[in-house]
């Protein structure tokens, strides 16, 4: 951090608080992902935001190793008692909470004493590969749907829906017409731009479509919608769940990732001369993610209870194979309507889940990407079936592959992907690997049923 980078923050953040103490904020919630998808936060009351954006929030690095159940591995890199990262708020996103009345909510980037950034920092990794992407020439529009669980009882640890109509049906819809509403207003109020918002196919399932924005802004939007619907439902006596698996039959929640490429104001992924309008730059793109999907899961679908949900027919993508609007590829390409493919052409990654620190997977994300345009990697040949339904004969002929089926198998493709090791840095791979292995222990012999089970409220 620049020396005067200190004054100019202190002084963005005067004006803020001024701005924010008229809008009735007492305080502000500064929050980061930790490595495996929780959101953690230290808060400070409105008269110390100018200390905390020129200075920092001292916070450990022992969070990096931390799990899903709060124990903590300890990895080369991270789960020591020692040291102090400092939490500098990024207030170009400072929002005041609509559903949490006195409240605002920023994220935040982690540095260290002398103002370095953290190396094991998502935020900064994932604004790190924007700007080498902006360096070509290039800019990623990007959005994570939201699809989570609502059962009753804000304090109760057994699932039970808090809606009983039908998969899509308006029932549905009528009967948490206000909470739907509420949440409605309260990102409405938070300047964030919601396209969609439908009962999903399993119980008490509700899923949550915003624009498309660059990639750091799409990663925190995720956390303020995921936080936001949480307060929402807490307020109403109920209880939200993002889980991969939320009961052990049937659907769980994805948090699909949409992406598409831009090279001076044009979408590469739309009236180019490739499969359904392709560009050659926005084909590269989409087949670099392609190929590093095994690895990429690591990041994405981060949990042993992830591997739950990611299995052939139920919408999520199990198998590595792109195709036109096909929700059992684990890349779906989307052209938009006719007329309209310039501004909606996009792929959509179906693979993951709401456990991602979506910082990471944006990162992840962007070097595979960035890794098949370097080499000006090709699509193999779309399907425009149910993979499932193929014989495993016939999968093999086309080169269709089941994506790992466990945590364990991602962990490996994951330290084995070179370009991933590139981008994230030695520490940061050897944290992900020991978090993730972490998680595999604490659920050694663990039956289905208990996976669920303890991985549904974190
Ligand atoms: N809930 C499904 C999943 O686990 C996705 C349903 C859909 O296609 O929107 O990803
Ligand atoms: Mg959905």
């Amino acid at each position: 951090m620049e020396p005067t980078e200190r004054p100019r923050r202190a002084d963005l953040a005067r004006h803020a608080a001024a701005d924010l103490a008229g809008r009735g904020v007492c305080g502000v919630a500064v929050t980061w992902v930790d490595t495996s998808g929780i959101t953690r936060v230290k808060a400070v009351p409105l008269a110390r935001l100018e200390h905390a954006a020129a200075w920092g929030i001292g916070a450990s690095p022992v969070f990096d190793a931390f799990l899903l159940d709060d124990s903590i591995v300890s990895g080369r890199f991270a789960g020591g008692p020692v040291g102090d990262l400092r939490l500098h708020p990024d207030l170009g996103r400072l929002t005041v909470l609509a559903a949490q009345p006195g409240w605002a909510w920023v994220p935040a980037d982690r540095y260290d004493q002398d103002g370095a950034v953290h190396p094991q920092d998502a935020r900064s990794l994932a604004r790190r590969e924007v700007g080498r992407l902006a360096a070509a020439g290039l800019e990623v529009r990007s959005a994570v749907e939201v699809e989570w669980c609502v059962s009753v009882g804000a304090m109760e640890d057994a699932f039970t829906p808090a809606c009983q109509g039908p998969a899509y049906g308006m029932t549905r819809l009528v009967e948490l017409s206000d909470y739907l509403r509420e949440v409605l207003d309260a990102l409405a109020a938070q300047g964030v731009p919601v396209e969609q918002v439908h009962p999903e196919y399993a119980a008490g399932q509700y899923e949550l479509s915003v624009a498309a924005e660059d990639p750091v802004g799409a990663a925190d939007t995720f956390v303020l919608v995921r936080e936001t619907v949480r307060a929402v439902s807490a307020r109403r006596g109920l209880r939200a769940t993002f889980a991969a698996k939320v009961l052990v039959d049937g659907v769980g929640n994805g948090a699909h990732v949409h992406l598409s490429l831009w090279r001076d104001g044009t979408n590469a992924m739309a009236g180019g001369s490739g499969r359904y309008g392709l560009g050659e730059e926005g084909e590269s793109f989409a087949a670099g993610i392609l190929l590093r999907l095994p690895a990429l899961l690591a990041l994405g679908a981060p949990r042993v209870a992830s591997y739950l949900r990611l299995v052939p027919s139920h919408w999520a993508g199990a198998f590595a194979c792109w195709g036109r609007e096909n929700r059992e590829a684990a890349m779906r390409f989307v052209t938009g309507a006719a007329g309209n493919r310039e501004q909606a052409a996009n792929v959509e990654v179906k693979c993951f889940d709401a456990a991602a620190n979506p910082y990471l997977l944006m990162a992840g994300l962007l070097a595979a990407g960035r890794a098949g345009l370097e080499t000006k990697a090709r699509l193999p040949e779309p399907v425009e079936v149910d993979p499932a339904g193929l014989e495993p004969a016939e999968r093999a002929a086309r080169g269709i592959a089941a994506l790992p089926a466990t945590l364990a198998e991602a962990v490996e493709a994951f330290e084995a992907d070179p370009v991933l090791a590139a981008a994230l840095g030695e520490e940061l791979i050897d944290t992900v690997a020991a978090v993730r292995r972490g998680e595999i222990a604490l659920f050694a012999g663990a039956d289905p049923a208990e996976v669920v089970e303890r991985s549904r409220w974190p």
